[in-house]
């Protein structure tokens, strides 16, 4: 048995107080407070050290403290932080150039920066209303985001009833082939689907969903959206999940791993869908400032030297033979691809999984009453998968 962490925790218990009495009340005062990172490990204010296999929510891809992303932040933050978006930065430039290669968008492909995954929906919303056409599809248990635009393409209720009316026009269907049939029509504007619901509990699309998606998006004119703000960026094990099944979409919608930590996120389109917006028709202060874009654009070429995205299929692989291979009762399936796995479980214990792991050092997070989510940095290999596997297995035995 791995030893437990200790459990007179003063530092993190005085700075969790201080939250409690600052942060808005939307916000549940934390479990954990961290100081610091280094690759896949962070340590929390009293020095207890935790392997990180969230990553932020499939935020940081390279981990923690990884040089190329701290060389490009320094360095950057050192020459130019910010302009005004009256002019542009080789930066910016370089960024969605990259985008445009790595998505597939091709010689149409145009790139708008945003500053988070909600912002990079909203435009997307707001490219769907060019259309002219009223409807926008998006499916039961989806997850969007939490700005206005955004949480009314959400699927999910109870995140929308206490804001609600909402936006004209959105609509939830369920996740399959019939609904989305039913549903589409030459009034629909977008189908925006995730690819791998992640909030939802890591949840693929059924099998051939995302062709038959394409298929009936071009024969009604409508735009087919893809929100890969959490698959994006390698975590998959391709560059983009639609790219397992060789779908195009007309929109990508990215964020989270692309910047590493950073915060920024883009909307990528191609076709006719990169001339919806005109001039002047959306724009932000801060997005695709040269910081970062800068970081961004240093997140993917490490991405891409280092093969990370090859990484993630591999370990992705290995680790859900590792979990399978526990033999735990308590485990029923492993869901997802590449480093984007939920581990179903037998019953609705994975609040007390997550909470056993972080007893031991483990970091891990519980989308659902009965999935464990793992999002680990892209980066890991032998030594993490064998540390997390021995973690894993001591909490699922004390949650059973
Ligand atoms: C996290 C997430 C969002 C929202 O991104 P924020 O940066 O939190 O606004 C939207 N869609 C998906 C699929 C996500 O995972």
């Amino acid at each position: 048995m791995s030893p437990l962490l200790p459990e007179q925790t003063p530092e993190s218990d005085a700075l969790r107080a201080r939250f409690a009495r600052v942060a808005m009340r939307s916000a549940p005062v934390p479990q954990a407070v961290f100081v610091r990172g280094e690759g896949a490990y962070v340590w929390d204010a009293d020095g207890r050290r935790f392997l990180d296999f969230l990553a932020g929510i499939a935020v940081n891809s390279l981990g923690h403290a990884h040089p190329a992303l701290v060389d490009a932040v320094a360095e950057q933050a050192a020459r130019l932080i910010h302009v005004s978006n009256y002019v542009t930065t080789p930066q910016g430039i370089a960024f969605a150039e990259r985008l445009v290669r790595l998505t597939g968008a091709g010689e149409t492909g145009r790139v708008y920066p945003a500053n988070s995954g909600a912002e990079a929906i909203e435009a997307a919303v707001k490219l769907a209303r060019r259309t002219g056409r009223p409807r926008i599809i998006a499916f039961e248990n989806g997850f969007h985001g939490r700005t206005m635009g955004a949480l009314a393409v959400t699927g999910k209720p109870a995140l929308r009833a206490p804001f609600e009316p909402m936006l004209p026009g959105a609509e939830h269907i369920p996740t399959n082939l019939a609904a989305l049939e039913a549903a589409m029509g030459d009034d629909v504007a977008a189908v925006l689907l995730e690819p791998i619901k992640g909030e939802a509990g890591v949840m693929p699309l059924p099998e051939g969903f995302l062709t038959a998606a394409r298929e009936l998006t071009t024969r009604h004119g409508a735009l087919l959206i893809a929100d890969e703000i959490q698959t994006g960026a390698g975590r998959t094990g391709d560059w983009f999940a639609t790219q397992h099944e060789g779908v195009i979409p007309d929109a990508w919608v990215l964020a989270k791993g692309i910047g590493g930590g950073v915060p920024v996120g883009a909307l990528v389109t191609t076709g006719a869908a990169s001339d919806l917006f005109t001039l002047g028709q959306h724009g932000s202060t801060f997005g695709g400032n040269p910081l970062a874009t800068g970081a961004a654009d240093a997140v993917l070429a490490e991405i891409e030297r280092a093969d990370l995205v090859g990484n993630a299929r591999r370990r992705g692989d290995e680790l859900r033979a590792g979990i399978l291979g526990l033999g735990s009762p308590l485990v029923t399936e492993v869901r997802g691809r590449g480093l984007l796995l939920g581990v179903g479980l037998a019953g609705e214990v994975a609040q007390r999984v997550v909470d056993e792991a972080m007893r031991r050092g483990l970091i891990v997070n519980a989308p659902n009453a009965t999935t464990i989510r793992l999002a680990p940095p892209l980066i890991i290999g032998d030594a993490e998968i064998a540390e997390f596997l021995t973690l894993f297995a001591e909490s699922l035995e004390a949650a059973s």
